[in-house]
Formats: C-alpha cells, structure tokens, sequence
C-alpha cells in the first residue's frame, strides 16, 4: 500500500511541475526540477515527495522563497487516488476513471496556478477520454451535448460569466455522464465553490473576485463519480 502512495506521490508532483511549466511554455520532460523564483537546480533528496517539502520548512534552502501548499496537496491527492486505483479491480473501466480523474488533476492545478483550463491538456486529454469511452462502449449523452452546445452559442454571456474554459469541461466531462448524475455533478460542485467562497468570505482576505472553479468541478465529478 505505502509503495502506491508513494508511487502516486511521485506523479503528483511530476504533474505540479507540467501544470506550473506547460503554460508558460517550459520545458518539464528533460530540464533537472529547480526552484521557480531563483532556478537553483534541485537536490536529489529534495525531489522526495512530502519529506522534503517539510523538511525545508515550505522554503526554498537558496532564496527562501516560499513553495506553495499547492505542491504538498498535490503530491498528497495523487498518492491517495492511487492507493484508490490500486485497491480496485483492474479493469479498463478502472484505467478509464483514472485517466479522466487524472485529466482533472491537472486541469485543478492548472487553474490554481493561473485561473486558465490550459487547452492543450484539455484538448488532448479530451480527445483520449472521448476515445477510450467510445473503445469501452461507454454511455455518450448526444441529448446533453446538442443542448450544451446549442447554449453555448446562443447565450454567450452565460458562458462569459462561468468563464469559457469552465463550460468546455461541462461538456467535455458532461456528455460522459448520464443527464440525473450530470445535474448531482453540477449540484455538488456548485455547493463546494459557494462553500469555498463564504468561508473565504468570512473568515480571510474579502477581496477575492475570480476563484478557480475547476478544482470543484473536479471534486464534484469525485463524489458523483461515487455515488453512481
Ligand atoms: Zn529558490
């Protein structure tokens, strides 16, 4: 069990790097993993995940600037959905969900890192999704698609006001669901946000105006994903 976290762990953080670097065109394959304010080339212990992040305090040991939680929550999240992946039968149903919640993974943190549903993951990872979900003979909503699609056309200002990469994922993700599960998704991630947004409201910095939806889409395609 602890070598999954541990093997999940690695990818998260393999995944906070390409959703740091892939949208300001950096190169995350074959460049060595440096610290993002003064590029100092990382240690090789301090590519442990988890350990290390703690170890240094969330500082950098060369400027001291600070690493975001994100990191440490990524590493954490992945582990965990692998402990999950892992612990279910191995079937392409099971390969599928992971490829989709992996595809959420980090379109959240691409999100987190800059409010942006970066389109060459999206687009890619779409097309794949799509086609296993064709490949397995998985349900496809054609009714929720037209509609989505027709909305998406003749109401631009709804789109607008979700943001535009927001409404790609609803019918990206959406036209996989049954059209009950779709509006439990809608339900569940709606309630997340607005929980998300009064509890920043009340209790921290009241100025937040624009807040990373994709992380609740994200979370709420989990539990509806569980309760179907
Ligand atoms: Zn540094």
């Amino acid at each position: 069990m602890l070598i999954y976290f541990i093997t999940g762990c690695c990818f998260g953080s393999f995944f906070c790097v390409v959703a740091e670097r892939l949208p300001i065109n950096q190169s995350f394959l074959f460049s060595r993993s440096q610290c993002t304010s003064c590029k100092h080339p990382l240690a090789y212990w301090e590519l442990v995940p988890i350990f290390s992040i703690i170890y240094k305090k969330f500082r950098c040991q060369h400027c001291h600037q600070s690493i975001p939680l994100i990191c440490l929550f990524s590493e954490i999240a992945y582990g965990s959905l692998f402990v999950w992946f892992y612990s279910q039968p191995q079937t392409p149903s099971t390969y599928f969900l992971l490829l989709w919640l992996t595809m959420a993974f980090l379109l959240s943190l691409t999100d987190l890192f800059y409010y942006l549903v970066e389109p060459r993951i999206f687009y890619s990872l779409s097309l794949i999704l799509w086609g296993y979900g064709f490949y397995l003979g998985r349900p496809f909503n054609s009714l929720l698609f037209i509609l989505l699609l027709l909305l998406y056309f003749s109401l631009p200002t709804l789109t607008n006001k979700l943001g535009q990469g927001d409404y790609l994922l609803l019918i990206s993700w959406g036209v996989l669901l049954p059209t009950l599960s779709f509006v439990y998704w809608l339900f569940f991630s709606s309630l997340l946000g607005l929980l998300a947004f009064s509890i920043n409201y009340l209790f921290f910095d009241k100025k937040i105006i624009e807040l990373p939806f994709v992380p609740f889409l994200s979370l709420g395609l989990c539990i509806t994903l569980w309760f179907m």
